[in-house]
């Protein structure tokens, strides 16, 4: 039987590598799929519209909010962020493991929609290697980086909500971790009702035939 895709949400503090380790998924395995959000916070130097994010105002938002055409959103840092809907029931209805890389807000109200969701949470291997990653990637003025700290302190209450936690260390080996994650999840019986549904029917068609 074909096996439908999953959805997957990966959060982590900012500045956990998950931009990274996303990448390398979708450059090693053609099953997944990113969807691409929706923010009002404005493009860092080398993002491009469509690729990174959607980018918009506060106003277009939303619109789209009112609309239904979010599979959730939230606001993160004071800019909102989303998830739009099509992309995502399309490819999942094409069978592939569609990834949101999104906040702790939306992870939960995805999994509150969607109970079968895969959670997972990346971290650094330490808070000191966090911020190095902030610092490094000079993009954000410390002002941003300070805000941003304190959300991962907020955030990291929310972590035991997540299915698995995966620290960051080795991208490539993170990458191989995410993935087994993935499979395993995918053979759980949440997620394989329809094979579930197909052996029960079959076996009470057998089991009705020997009464
Ligand atoms: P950044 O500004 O660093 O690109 O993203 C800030 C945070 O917003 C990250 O934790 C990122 O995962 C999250 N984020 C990105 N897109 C979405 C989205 O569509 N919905 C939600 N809830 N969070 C998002």
């Amino acid at each position: 039987m074909e096996e439908k895709g999953i959805l997957i949400v990966i959060s982590g503090f900012s500045g956990a590598g998950k931009g990274t380790l996303v990448k390398g998924l979708l450059r090693r395995y053609d099953e997944y799929a990113l969807s691409v959000s929706m923010t009002t916070r404005s493009p860092r130097p080398g993002e491009q519209e469509g690729v990174e994010y959607f980018f918009t105002d506060r106003e277009r938002f939303e619109e789209v909010i009112a609309k239904g055409g979010l599979v959730e959103y939230a606001q993160y840092c004071g800019n909102y962020y989303g998830t739009p809907r099509a992309y995502v029931e399309d490819q999942l209805a094409a069978g592939k493991n569609v990834i949101l890389e999104i906040e702790i807000q939306g992870a939960l109200k995805v999994k509150e929609k969607f109970p079968e969701t895969l959670l997972l949470f990346v971290t650094p291997p330490s808070v000191a290697e966090l911020r190095r990653r902030l610092t490094d990637r000079g993009t954000e003025d410390p002002q941003v980086i300070a805000k941003r700290l304190a959300r991962a302190a907020e955030e990291s209450e929310g972590v035991e909500a997540y299915d698995y936690i995966v620290v960051n260390d080795k991208l490539e080996e993170c990458v191989e971790e995410v993935h087994f994650l993935v499979a395993a999840a995918r053979r759980a019986p949440v997620r394989r009702s329809e094979l579930i549904r197909e052996i029960r029917a079959e076996l009470n068609h057998f089991a009705k035939g020997v009464q």
